[in-house]
């Protein structure tokens, strides 16, 4: 076996269906008596009910998360934390109220309970990224790393079919990159194998029936343990397209992931066989590749850059934006191969791998 490092992130983790009632036991753990939850607007109903069931320990909702973290927003909670004198927070909801908790906790060290309730994944890492002026930056500090997560099944029950697969997607992509991340070890890519596979057997099941209690619950488990091959593992040219695409042509984050998943996985293909090994066992398939764009397909999610409105022109800037600043990548990366993989997810076609 190869020598190697695994770097372990505290968490406790509360799973299954129903533990949103444990939400009072697990703050007494964490010694928080005034807690401040947040949601999006969206999802306020729900966030105030769970405020409800804090009790005294629940001092307020605010309600106004919004994607890509901008500054003002969580300016205005701060002003609430303050005002509130806010000793904790419960963030309820996907990446984007996620990012809110973690911008309150960047700037305070309050501790924070996060109930996810989307696939994303951010409630197991040590990311954050925060937008101002229309320029968002991404930080890695474990300052922003919640204490305790409670999935609880019942809430992703709403998230609508075509979200859960690109949500769904979004996270698979994390799990196939700690595969062959500059760091991927036999410990993460335990955890990526597993959790690709409960998500791949999931998520077809959840498109037939989106309330599929049994099917969710997979989904979520397999969610978790992407997200802590996200939050302990590093990434690659998958990641480093999305962000591209997502920052310089803003293009929606989890389609964007869908769309470009198969295309940067049949880019790597050939230089990583212990990892396409992996990935036929995890989704039992000869062409894994072909098979995560057939998921999208069958989802009805987006499966081509154009349908996300990337403009036809910017695809070779997107290459050279790529390009200044590139993350590790186990296959050279050449220009010309880069334009015929964005080519190709612009089309959407199907990968032969
Ligand atoms: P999101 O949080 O933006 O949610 C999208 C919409 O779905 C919102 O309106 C939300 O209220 C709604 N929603 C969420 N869960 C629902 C449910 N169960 N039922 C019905 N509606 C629901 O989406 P996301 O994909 O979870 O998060 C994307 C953001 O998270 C991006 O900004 C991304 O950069 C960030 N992110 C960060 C990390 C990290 O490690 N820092 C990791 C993954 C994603």
């Amino acid at each position: 076996m190869d020598n190697f490092t695994y770097t372990g992130l505290p968490a406790r983790v509360v799973f299954g269906c129903g533990t949103i009632d444990q939400i009072a036991h697990e703050l007494n753990a964490l010694a928080v008596e005034r807690a401040l939850v947040f949601s999006t607007p969206q999802q306020a109903e729900q966030a105030q009910g769970i405020l409800e069931k804090l009790g005294k320990k629940g001092v307020g909702l605010f309600a106004e998360a919004t994607m890509h973290t901008p500054v003002d927003v969580t300016e205005r909670a701060m002003s609430h934390v303050v005002q509130l004198d806010v000793d904790g927070i419960v963030s309820f909801g996907g990446g984007s109220t996620i990012g809110l908790g973690k911008a309150i906790a960047l700037r305070t060290d309050l501790p924070q309970l996060v109930v996810p309730t989307t696939y994303a994944g951010s409630e197991m890492t040590p990311i954050i990224g925060q937008t101002e002026d229309g320029l968002k930056t991404t930080q890695k500090t474990r300052k922003v790393l919640p204490e305790t997560v409670i999935y609880d099944v019942n809430f992703t029950l709403s998230l609508p079919p075509v979200m859960s697969v690109t949500s769904g997607l979004n996270a698979i992509a994390h799990a196939v990159e700690a595969l062959y991340a500059e760091n991927a070890n036999p410990v993460l890519s335990l955890m990526a194998e597993e959790g690709i596979g409960a998500l791949v057997g999931a998520l077809p099941e959840i498109t037939k029936n989106p309330t599929d209690a049994d099917a969710r619950s997979k989904a979520l488990y397999g969610a978790w343990l992407c997200a802590v091959c996200l939050g302990s593992g590093g990434v690659a040219l998958h990641h480093k397209l999305c962000h591209v695409l997502g920052g310089s042509f803003n293009l929606p984050h989890a389609e964007t992931h869908t769309v470009v998943l198969p295309h940067a996985l049949a880019y790597n293909a050939p230089e990583v066989p212990d990892a396409m090994d992996r990935l036929r066992r995890a989704m039992n398939t000869e062409m894994p590749a072909a098979a995560l764009f057939d998921i999208a397909k069958n989802g009805d999610a987006p499966t081509s850059l154009q349908s996300l409105g990337m403009p036809q022109q910017e695809l070779g800037h997107a290459v050279e934006v790529a390009l200044k600043n590139p993350y590790f990548n186990p296959r050279r990366l050449e220009a010309g191969a880069l334009l015929t993989l964005l080519e190709h997810a612009f089309e959407g076609r199907r990968p032969s791998c």
